[in-house]
């Protein structure tokens, strides 16, 4: 508790002897007119003695009063405002040292709704800076174990490198070996870039018109290398002239990610299928594959950052892809889903506004 100080009594004096003069100002005023009215009513003489005792016990009653009153106000004040103040300061200065687990209880006296509503928003407050901190950490996490992987593939590559009696065959082995392992360092590095300025906002959609099966198709065709080289079959039901207004390269990231998972987890021999129909207000899109699949449990959890379900593929990503797509469709305030059966395939389906 502070110690009172000169200027806390003082101000308490001082507000004390306002309130002490404005209520013997109005007990005065009655007390005149009560008595006026009274002397004149009755035909009383009022001699200076007695206007002067009746004065001075009204003085003292008003002193009684206001010292009783102060007192009274003094000891609501104590319960009703300082108690809480100090629990809400000090709940406060616990999430300022970072201490997010502080909760205020709520106070159960009537009068109290006020800091009730107070309480509430700080402890929601705590509960969301809670989250946030372990999110940080988690993402921190991570980026480092995501990391370590290609930098111990690199070190290793490094080292084999050094020999001094290396076949040509060898060295480019091992220096490709290398590269494959900065290429996949920069891209969760470019992922990471990307989804931080979406989730900070600091990309502003850029809106145009355009036709989104045109789109889709040459995503794809970008493809076309790998459904040949894993002997991929292709189905398209692309409707056309479905123009849409959204930020072209945004939805073009979505594309691209859900036909790269296609791709990769869809074994030699399989289909990928993309088609495109449109509702009253919204243009589908389903990306479906004949791959690996997903449990229940896994496709709780694919949109989440660094989450990947099927460690076989780990190697080819980094867990960023789907969360980055979730990212861009909430932005487009549209919808994602996914069906999908352990050994028969995947459906994405995304829905966007067209207009
Ligand atoms: P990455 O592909 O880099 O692992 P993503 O965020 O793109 O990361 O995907 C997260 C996880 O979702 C994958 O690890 C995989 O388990 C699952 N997944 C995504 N697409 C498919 C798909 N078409 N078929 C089966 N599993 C998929």
């Amino acid at each position: 508790m502070k110690k009172p100080t000169l200027q806390n009594i003082l101000g308490s004096i001082s507000s004390f002897l306002l309130f002490f003069l404005t209520v013997g100002f109005i007990v005065s005023c009655c007390m005149m007119l009560f008595v006026s009215i009274l002397a004149e009513t009755m035909e009383l003489a009022l001699t200076s003695d007695n206007v002067a005792a009746a004065a001075k016990v009204t003085f003292w009653n008003v002193v009684l009063i206001t010292l009783l009153f102060k007192l009274a106000d003094y000891i609501r004040r104590k319960i009703m405002v300082e108690r809480p103040t100090r629990s809400i300061t000090e709940a406060t200065e616990k999430i300022t040292s970072g201490d997010f687990s502080v909760r205020i209880k709520p106070m159960q006296s009537s009068g109290m709704e006020g800091f009730n509503q107070i309480a509430m928003a700080i402890n929601q407050m705590a509960e969301e800076l809670g989250c946030v901190e372990t999110l940080r950490t988690d993402f921190i996490a991570n980026v480092s174990h995501e990391m370590k992987t290609p930098l111990a593939v690199m070190q290793n590559y490094g080292t084999l490198l050094q020999a001094p009696d290396l076949s040509d065959e060898k060295r480019i082995e091992y220096a490709k070996g290398v590269t494959d392992g900065s290429r996949r360092m920069a891209d969760m590095m470019t992922n990471i870039l990307k989804l931080n300025r979406l989730e900070n906002q600091q990309i502003y959609p850029e809106v145009s018109e355009f036709d989104l099966g045109e789109q889709l198709c040459e995503c794809l065709l970008q493809y076309e290398n790998i459904w040949e080289k894993a002997d991929i079959g292709i189905e398209t039901n692309i409707a056309e002239n479905i123009q849409v207004k959204a930020d072209a390269e945004l939805l073009g990231h979505v594309w691209n990610n859900l036909f790269s998972n296609a791709f990769k987890f869809t074994p030699s021999g399989g289909t990928v299928t993309v088609s495109l129909t449109t509702t009253d207000h919204h243009a589908v899109v389903k990306v479906a594959d004949t791959g690996c699949g997903m449990t229940a449990e896994v496709g709780a959890h694919i949109f989440e950052k660094f989450y990947q379900g099927d460690s076989s593929h780990s190697v080819q990503g980094n867990g960023l892809g789907l969360a980055l797509v979730k990212r861009v469709i909430d932005i487009m305030q549209g919808e994602i889903s996914v069906e999908s059966a352990v050994g028969k395939g995947s459906t994405f389906t995304v829905k966007i506004r067209r207009m």
